[in-house]
This record gives structure tokens, C-alpha cells and sequence, in this order.
């Protein structure tokens, strides 16, 4: 019998998750790989929401800095977070994980729009739900709309998979080697500390909402599974 800790999560991945190796765009064997690892999670019978960023495709951020519309920008963004969505349903349900996306705008070909009330039924089926778009508007992160799906389905905790980092940092351990990791944090810490973890309007509301955060590295096999079961893997927020 398993002892997961949190029964029902948000897995916030990265776009840049999805690029593996390549730096950029979709990586289908790396997708597999993840897919692989949330299978594990999925097995113990956790039910799991997937937020999925788009920063392998496209970030609102840059093309505002190239001269366009942060707005016009920022709806690139969210479309490339369908994109990812896609490739992880394509790479779950390949090994047989039963999966629905759901997209914060309507892209009825391809998914379902988000209704709180249909994901949670998914997720009360053993469905992963991959939470595509965003929140569906501008100027905010993916990050934030893992904040707000976590608190809308009243999800346990949100597991934040990082890329070769294994938690938080007082700065970049790549380029600082006296960089300190931190085991526990609070939320107002990374606000004060200007912590890289998470924007500041994801931080306020999973503070507001007493959502925990784990961060973790998700290029460590088995580490999403761990951090379901509450093993100490990374770094842990909460309130
Ligand atoms: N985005 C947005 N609103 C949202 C979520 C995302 O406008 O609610 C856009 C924004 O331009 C962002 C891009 O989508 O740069 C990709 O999302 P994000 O940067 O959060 O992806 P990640 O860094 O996790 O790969």
C-alpha cells in the first residue's frame, strides 16, 4: 500500500521541460521520458492536474522586448502551452494513462474549454487533466495559472518539476557555486528575497490560498513520485 502524502496535485512543468537536449521546441522522446515519470505518480492513484508552460515555443516577454504587442505577444504564448498539451497527451496516453486537455480559450477541435467542475470530475475518474492556455489572459504565467487551477480544484499542493535544479536557491547554482539551497520557505520569502522560483502573483495568491509548493528536479527519475509521497527532495513553501 502506498502512503502518498497529497491526493490530488498540480504538476506545473516548464515548456522548457518539454525541449529536452534541444534547448527549444518539442522534444518527443524527452515528452516520453516525463510522461513516463507522471505515470509512475499516477500509479499510486494520485489524482493529477498538469499545468504546462510554453517558454520552449514562445514567451509574451520577448516578443514585447522585439517590438511587438505584449498583449498580441502573449497570446502566442498561451497557444504554444496547447501545443506542449498536446505532445503530453500524445506521450500519456501512448502508455495507456487516461488524460484530457483542457484549454483555458476554445479550441474545440482539439480539447475540451476548462470547467472547473468537468476537470474535477476527470480527476475524480482517474483522469490526468492537462490544463492547456494558461489562465487565458495576458500579462500573466503559467505559473500563476498553477496557482489558481490549484486553488480552484483544491488541489493538496503544487509539485513545480524544475529542470536540473533540485530546489530553491538563494541564486543560480549553474553559475554561483556558493549558492545556498534552501530546504523550507515561506512564501513571503521568496517575495522579499526576489527568490527565482515563481512570479510574484503566483506567490501572493498560492500564499493567500495556503497552497504548499515542492520544487523539485524533474530530471531525477522517480522525483515526481517521490515528492507525491512527501519524500524530502526539494524545496518546500507554504504559507
Ligand atoms: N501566458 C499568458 N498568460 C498566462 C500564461 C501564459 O499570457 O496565463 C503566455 C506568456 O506570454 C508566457 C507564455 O504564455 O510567456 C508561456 O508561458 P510561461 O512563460 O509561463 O511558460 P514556462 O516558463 O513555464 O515555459
Amino acid at each position: 500500500m502506498s502512503h502518498e502524502k497529497y491526493k490530488r496535485i498540480v504538476l506545473k512543468l516548464s515548456g522548457e521541460a518539454m525541449a529536452g537536449d534541444l534547448g527549444t521546441g518539442i522534444h518527443p522522446p524527452t515528452v516520453q521520458d516525463i510522461s513516463r515519470e507522471v505515470k509512475a505518480a499516477h500509479d499510486l492513484g494520485v489524482e493529477i492536474a498538469i499545468v504546462v508552460g510554453g517558454g520552449n515555443i514562445w514567451r509574451g516577454k520577448t516578443g514585447e522586448e522585439l517590438g511587438m504587442d505584449r498583449a498580441q505577444a502573449d497570446y502566442m504564448g498561451m497557444l504554444a502551452t496547447i501545443m506542449n498539451a498536446l505532445a503530453l497527451q500524445d506521450a500519456l496516453e501512448n502508455i495507456d494513462v487516461p488524460t484530457r486537455v483542457q484549454t483555458s480559450m476554445e479550441m474545440k477541435e482539439v480539447a475540451e474549454l476548462y470547467i472547473r467542475r468537468r476537470a474535477e470530475r476527470h480527476l475524480d475518474k482517474g483522469r490526468v487533466v492537462i490544463l492547456a492556455g494558461g489562465t487565458g489572459n495576458p500579462y500573466f504565467s503559467t505559473d500563476t495559472a498553477a496557482a489558481l487551477r490549484a486553488a480552484e480544484l483544491e488541489a493538496d499542493a503544487i509539485l513545480m518539476a524544475k529542470n536540473n535544479v533540485d530546489g530553491i536557491y538563494s541564486s543560480d547554482p549553474h553559475l554561483n557555486k556558493d549558492a545556498e539551497k534552501y530546504e523550507h520557505l515561506t512564501y513571503l520569502d521568496i517575495i522579499n528575497k526576489d527568490l527565482k522560483v515563481m512570479d510574484t502573483t503566483a506567490s501572493s495568491l498560492s500564499m493567500d490560498n495556503k497552497i504548499p509548493l515542492v520544487v523539485f528536479n524533474l530530471n531525477e527519475k522517480g522525483n515526481i513520485k517521490r515528492a507525491v509521497l512527501g519524500d524530502d527532495i526539494g524545496t518546500t513553501v507554504s504559507d
